[in-house]
């Protein structure tokens, strides 16, 4: 089996929405397409995948680096012994060559991008979903395939007031949605306070509801806040300062009782490591939210969640960021505790095609091969364009 062509395309994402720090609207998404003389169903087999939401297009280190050392390696150094699959840590290895440790930024979703394409691609080669294969390589005791989703949204909106909001979190919950995430820190604490309050009326109990700061606060307005919202129990309180302040994450964890979830913007197992370390972190209480996607694959993504078992974790705490197919999967096929959905934003990349069913808080992924993302009629465009 051989790579035939590897290609990258910059997807925008649409709408023109804000969280606590990022305007959406220049946003751009890699969307990578790996190519095979394979063949199933009389066409060649390729592998999709892209990095994540809320992020940009990663062209110039896929095209300029990790793409020409893939197409340059010895096809076989890229299989799995007896060559009917790839490999995905000699994939990693591959497009990691040349490249210095730590400084764990855009390069990492360049990569993740490319990495979890070769996972669409094997899953694809034994005709079955993704969650199924990454279920048997990585040994992951069967568990439901349903994943339990949150609706994520609650985005800053030019001029919008409270009823937005309101009626926003309503339409997610008439579509099966049982919990629900809102952007925080956008606004002033009394006004994200009435914002809270009127999400809480649709959500019923402050336990079906997350707040997130997108790592805005210094440690004095993050403490306000943690206080404010104490009492309403939420599910609870995500990237309360900068993702690498882990003596704040760790203050605040001292003094806040409720949840806290964290690990989005952090690239690499190093990275978690310092988190568990350093980051005050609850066992059997706080929230890991790192994404494959933006963090060199599922291959560095696994041996995060090792990383959490080690230090006592159940698996079940870790939530992927990101909203879409490719992570629904990781964590059906890694009995993940959850992710999070975006069933009105980010399009064409967030939410589930409707092949995946929700209900009552849960989303089933489809028996679509691979990620299924070929389902996603949003992306259908994209995609035809990707490998034309
Ligand atoms: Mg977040």
């Amino acid at each position: 089996m051989r790579i035939t062509r590897i290609r990258e395309i910059a997807v925008p994402l649409e709408g023109g929405i804000s969280n606590a720090l990022v305007n959406f609207s220049s946003h751009t998404v890699s969307l990578v397409a790996v190519s095979t003389d394979a063949v199933r169903d009389g066409k060649p087999v390729a592998g999709l995948a892209f990095n994540s939401i809320g992020r940009y297009a990663q062209s110039g280190i896929l095209r300029d680096r990790v793409i020409p050392r893939l197409l340059a390696a010895d096809p076989d150094t890229l299989l799995e012994p007896g060559g009917r699959h790839f490999d995905p840590r000699r994939v990693l290895r591959a497009a990691m060559q040349n490249e210095k440790p730590g400084g764990h930024g855009d390069r990492a979703g360049a990569i993740g991008a490319l990495e979890l394409a070769f996972w669409d691609l094997n899953a694809k080669l034994n005709d079955e979903p993704a969650h199924a294969y990454i279920a048997r390589y990585f040994g992951t005791p069967p568990r439901p395939s349903g994943v339990p989703v949150y609706a994520a949204g609650g985005y800053y909106y030019p001029g919008a007031d409270e009823t937005r909001i309101r009626d926003e979190f309503s339409a997610y919950k008439d579509q099966g949605f049982n919990a629900f995430k809102m952007k925080i820190g956008g606004a002033t604490l009394a006004a994200d306070m009435k914002r809270i309050e009127a999400v809480l009326s649709v959500a019923g109990d402050g336990a079906r509801l997350a707040v997130d700061a997108n790592g805005r606060f210094d440690f004095d307005t993050a403490l306000a806040y943690a206080r404010a919202i104490e009492p309403y129990g939420l599910r609870w309180y995500e990237e309360i300062g900068d993702p690498l302040d882990f003596d704040l994450n760790r203050r605040i964890a001292e003094v806040y009782p409720g949840a806290i979830a964290t690990g989005e913007n952090l690239f690499s197992t190093a990275d978690v490591h310092n988190l568990l370390r350093y980051g005050g972190m609850r066992p059997s209480l706080d929230i890991f939210q790192m994404d494959a996607g933006l963090s060199y694959g599922l291959t560095e993504y696994a041996r995060m969640i090792g990383k959490l078992e080690h230090y006592g974790y159940d698996r079940r705490a870790a939530h992927p960021h990101g909203g879409h197919l490719i992570n629904l999967h990781i964590a059906a096929g890694l009995g993940l505790g959850g992710c999070e959905a975006y069933p009105g934003v980010f399009q064409p990349f967030g939410g589930y095609p409707g092949a995946c069913v929700v209900d009552n808080g849960v989303v089933t992924p489809s028996d679509a091969p691979g990620f299924g993302l070929e389902q996603k009629h949003e992306l259908s465009a994209a995609i035809g364009r990707l490998l034309a």
